[in-house]
């Protein structure tokens, strides 16, 4: 079946890794964060039409075959990954096929609280949850999750869930400009995590254009709000001109083109989609120029 599995991915943290979208169909989350690289979608508590873990199987198998060099299988989902009804019985299959790949999920944490959940989180090697606000106010402001979900309640499971973890916990937090990125906020979430204990916290940004209009903080300001977290290992996920998606007029676009050439990447990161169409015109016009300096592609004025 297509769309089951997407990869090999590669990351700094992790390595080599197969993406099991466990809801390939559509979008499916209890939660609505604004910061999210999918649309925007109302939240909802179950993924409508799920596959069958049989058939995931055979796709993981299939792909392994293809892609041995993976090193991890990651349960992730066009959403939330808890919300698979099958989760518990994919993840006995995936660890009775006794390969070397370890098993990842990265999850919103909102489901943490349900001992039937946390029990499948504790067959997994490395579990990521995350944990943006702890002002209930905030939470709610970000993370936008469906009715009845309260960060109190969150907290109170990622604690239970860390003292009982024999794999990886790694919390992460997501930073947006404005909203979570007051130090007042930081040294709340310093108090909590500190209670809670996972193995590793990221603090990251936003890296991929949001669904909502919100923007990422600079890396100096993450390294601020990081520095507040103690006695935690902290890693701050970084991926350079991310924070940002730069919307330019034709007279600065030139102007920067002239001064410092940006490569397709840059492009494909930073520029907003306004922007990627002012440098096609500029293209099509002759007045930007492609070069290609050891098979990477250059935009000059
Ligand atoms: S939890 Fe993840 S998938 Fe769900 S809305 Fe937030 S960012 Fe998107």
């Amino acid at each position: 079946m297509e769309g089951l599995i997407f990869g090999p991915v590669t990351s700094r943290r992790f390595g080599i890794s197969l993406g099991v979208d466990l809801s390939p169909n559509e979008k499916r989350c209890n939660f609505d964060c604004l910061y999210c690289e999918l649309a925007g979608a109302k939240p909802v508590s179950f993924i409508k039409d799920p596959i069958l873990p049989e058939v995931y199987i055979e796709t993981i198998k299939k792909s392994l075959k293809e892609f041995p060099q993976s090193q991890f299988i990651t349960l992730t989902a066009n959403g939330e990954p808890t919300l698979y009804p099958y989760l518990d019985e994919l993840v006995d299959m995936i660890k009775a096929l006794h390969v070397k790949q370890k098993v990842l999920i990265l999850s919103n944490g909102s489901t943490i609280m349900d001992p039937k959940i946390a029990a499948t989180l504790h067959k997994i090697d490395v579990v990521k949850l995350s944990l943006d606000a702890v002002s209930e106010r905030t939470f709610k402001r970000i993370d936008r999750p469906i009715k009845g979900l309260h960060v109190k309640d969150i907290i109170q499971g990622l604690k239970q869930f860390s003292k009982e973890h024999k794999g990886v916990f790694i919390l992460e937090v997501l930073v947006v400009k404005g909203l979570n990125d007051s130090v007042e906020e930081f040294e709340k979430l310093n108090d909590a995590i500190g209670m809670i204990k996972p193995d590793r916290v990221d603090v990251g940004t936003i890296a991929r254009p949001p669904a909502y209009k919100v923007q990422g903080v600079s890396k100096k300001e993450l390294e601020v709000l990081a520095a507040i977290i103690e006695n935690i290992p902290v890693t701050i996920p970084w991926e350079a001109s991310y924070a940002s998606f730069y919307e330019f007029n034709k007279k600065d676009l030139l102007e920067l083109l002239k001064k410092r050439p940006q490569n397709a990447d840059d492009v494909k990161r930073s520029f907003s989609p306004a922007s990627k169409l002012l440098l096609d015109e500029l293209i099509e016009a002759g007045v930007v120029r492609i070069q290609e300096v050891a098979g990477v592609k250059f935009y000059k004025a």
